[in-house]
């Protein structure tokens, strides 16, 4: 039942099989203080806010307390890390319980850095005020962009130390609201170390959770599922693309069932377009540079598939047919949802065969020239077509005559072409160096710095002079930025 606090939590996931995860107790902290709250999430999820931000609120958000309806669990999930195939679950997260929405909607509510638990291995289950809060802007700033993602409620700091490489760092839990904590990795957990029969109560809680539309007495279902997820990740890896946003860490285990963007570690978004940008400190290879984003998604979906064929067909080989055929399909959608995206950048409504070429004429020109990603697209938004190497280059005069005739080819006026660009290309990103100032400012105790910044990402589309200054690239850009995880 919905308590004063707005808690009304369900534990739908705890009906699973018991392998797919551990009954946690809670491992409090010393010293919970709020950093933020996030007062509209929290109102859309029928939570009070300010029950939230008092002693009471702040001890269910650090852990200290268990809110009214929850049971704390630790999940059990697998995952292809850089390729490699290991037993992961949450090993710094436990799950308090789903609240049920006004709306009806059931979210996980998900503590992340809130102590050891079994499988934990050599972690000390904690997790860094910084990366904590950096969690918070960005996933904020996603879903702002329109992007499906994990949501951020709360960061508390827990007034213990986490020790890490760079030394003793201020400790801290984050709240983190999902459509689900289901991953590739869940499935290939199931796979491994259960039977077919797990991966089909898996399966069918998956379909219940996320796609209530599919009969549960459908014959097809569960190749249903993996066209739906398929489906899912094909939009959401277009729109990383679109946004020049790099994951990081697109092992299977944060690749999301629901199809949200999910675990943001070493995350980043670019300043000058390079398609083989990396941000990683761990990804020396490249595995998860911004162009091979789409075919890791695929790679995963493979990873995701193969724990599903015995439920696709009786014979072994016709099952991996059909598995194929639903990979191919997964990267024609891919280019398709891309494409649509990127006509839309400049301002095309329709398809016509020449599109390909101009807009892989005009990413060209932006890694020859080191063209900022977000503003060459505000720029052409709104004709300001100055102060940057690229508009000075001869090519781009060609490209640009090019793309004018191809605009006025439609039907469409300039005014809806423009509406159209606006609202496609945000000016506002989460600039790592705005990012990086956030943090710095927050380690000294002033949240200012970044509450400032968390309202402009919340209008990434406003276009608004106010805004200028966070649109700006970093002054000096060496190229260099470096994440962790
Ligand atoms: P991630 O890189 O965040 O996707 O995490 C990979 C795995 O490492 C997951 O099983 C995490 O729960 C676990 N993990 C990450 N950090 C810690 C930590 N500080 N303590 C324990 N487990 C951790
Ligand atoms: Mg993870
Ligand atoms: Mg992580």
């Amino acid at each position: 039942d919905k308590t004063e606090n707005g808690w009304n939590l369900g534990n739908s996931y705890s009906n699973l099989p018991d392998k797919f995860y551990t009954t946690m107790n809670l491992n409090p902290v010393v010293s919970p203080k709020l950093a933020i709250l996030n007062h509209s999430l929290a109102d859309s999820l029928g939570l009070n806010a300010e029950a939230l931000e008092s002693e009471d609120g702040v001890a269910v958000l650090a852990g200290n307390q268990p809110p009214e309806g929850g049971k704390p669990l630790a999940q059990a999930y697998a995952g292809h890390q850089f390729g490699y195939l290991t037993m992961l679950g949450d090993g710094r997260a436990i799950l308090l319980g789903e609240q049920l929405t006004p709306q009806g909607q059931r979210f996980d509510i998900q503590l992340k850095g809130s102590g050891r638990t079994v499988y934990s291995r050599g972690g000390d289950g904690r997790a860094a005020l910084g990366p904590m809060l950096r969690e918070y802007i960005i996933s904020e700033a996603m879903h702002a962009l329109g992007i499906p993602t994990t949501r951020s409620l709360a960061v508390v700091s827990t007034g213990e130390t986490v020790r890490r490489e760079t030394g003793f760092l201020p400790g801290a839990v984050l709240t983190r609201v999902a459509a689900s904590h289901l991953r590739v990795g869940t499935f290939q957990y199931a796979a491994g170390a259960g039977t077919i029969d797990d991966v089909r109560a898996l399966a069918d809680y998956a379909l219940q959770r996320h796609y209530p539309e599919i009969e549960q007495t459908d014959p097809e279902r569960y190749l249903k599922l993996f066209q739906e997820v398929a489906k899912r990740q094909a939009s959401l890896i277009a729109k990383w693309q679109h946004v020049g946003f790099i994951h990081g860490v697109m092992n299977t285990d944060n690749m999301a069932i629901s199809g949200e963007t999910i675990d943001y570690g070493p995350c980043a978004f670019m300043d000058a377009y390079d398609p083989k940008t990396v941000f990683s400190s761990i990804d020396a290879q490249g595995r998860y540079a911004f162009n091979n984003q789409p075919l890791i998604g695929g790679w995963n979906l493979a990873r995701f598939v193969e724990t599903l064929l015995p439920l696709l067909h009786d014979d072994p080989e016709e099952a991996v047919k059909i598995a194929q055929a639903q990979l191919v399909i997964y990267t024609e959608l891919f280019h398709v949802n891309w494409h649509a995206g990127m006509r839309a950048k400049l301002g095309l409504f329709n398809e016509e065969p020449e599109d390909e070429t101009l807009i892989d004429d005009l990413l060209k020109l932006m890694h020859k020239h080191g063209a900022d990603y977000t503003n060459t697209f505000v720029a052409l938004t709104f004709g300001k077509l100055e102060n940057a190497e690229l508009f000075e280059a001869l090519g781009f005069t060609e490209w640009h005559t090019r793309w004018q005739a191809r605009i006025e080819s439609q039907q469409q006026s300039k005014e809806e072409v423009h509406e159209l660009m606006r609202n496609s290309n945000p000016a506002i990103i989460p600039r790592n160096h705005r990012v990086e100032a956030s943090l710095d400012a927050a380690a000294k105790g002033d949240y200012s710095v970044m509450e400032r910044v968390l309202e402009v990402l919340a209008h990434p589309f406003a276009h608004t002079p106010e805004q200028a200054e966070y649109a700006a690239p970093p002054e000096a850009d060496n190229g260099f930025y470096q994440t962790f995880c």
